[in-house]
């Protein structure tokens, strides 16, 4: 391990614990998550979903883009296939916390460019919020540093219902280091055995199938990522 990865080990580790003085989540009858691309939602709400669903609330899952871009600067796999591959995983990972396709939406949002004017994927997320009526909404950190995590987020806030809770769920939050977090809006979950074990397995899903060149459809992650994703907790922040 070099010293970099060390030091961002550590800074992980204060992190998690911190997040076990927080307060521990609380969701209502109806929970949407947001995700950018398709692995953030295990990532950042794997172990929230799997409890959600023994518990008869089963949340909904909006997958905004198809995760194309994941071996841009990797190989020549076409955009359209990688998406394609790719819907498949979240459909075996949502298998293992328990949560039917029916759940599970896909916008279709270019890679990279959540950001940008497409009407036609707005509306299609608004129209699903408004035949959803969450009263919970997940979006990602704004502390994600990717743009799509930021656009996915921004739009989530823009489009959620007033009366609504609204969390930030953590991915990248974790791998790069946060300098002021809102500690008194931290709230956590931490899981059982089983529903840890359902979280790991729906990693598993996305990070062991590779596409043709080798490498995992989702592309490489950093390990220490993986790993810091791959703990028992899970961390949100309440925005209102
Ligand atoms: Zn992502
Ligand atoms: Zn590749």
């Amino acid at each position: 391990m070099n010293i970099k990865t060390f030091i961002r080990s550590l800074f992980i580790l204060r992190r998690r614990h911190r997040a076990y003085r927080g307060k521990p989540i609380m969701t209502n009858n109806s929970t949407l998550i947001l995700a950018p691309h398709p692995d953030d939602e295990v990532f950042g709400c794997g172990g929230l979903i799997a409890r959600l669903v023994a518990e008869g609330r089963a949340p909904y899952v909006v997958v905004m883009t198809g995760g194309g871009g994941s071996h841009r600067s990797c190989c020549d796999v076409a955009e359209k296939e990688i998406a394609t591959a790719r819907r498949r995983l979240t459909r075996k990972a949502m298998a293992e916390l328990g949560l039917r396709p029916e759940n599970i939406y896909e916008l279709d949002y270019p890679d990279g460019d959540i950001g940008g004017e497409h009407p036609k994927q707005e509306e299609r997320l608004r129209k699903i919020i408004d035949k959803i009526k969450p009263d919970t909404i997940l979006v990602p950190h704004h502390g994600e540093g990717w743009p799509d995590h930021l656009a996915a987020r921004g739009l989530g806030v823009k489009l959620a219902p007033k009366d609504a809770v609204v969390y930030e769920y953590s991915v990248w939050m974790w791998y790069y280091r946060q300098r002021s977090l809102d500690w008194a809006s931290a709230s956590y979950l931490r899981m059982t055995p089983q529903e840890h074990s359902q979280k790991l397995a729906a990693i598993q899903a996305y990070t062991s199938a590779c596409a043709p060149c080798g490498k995992p459809w989702v592309g490489v992650l950093p390990k220490l990522f993986v790993k810091a994703n791959s703990a028992d907790v899970e961390l949100f922040f309440r925005l209102k």
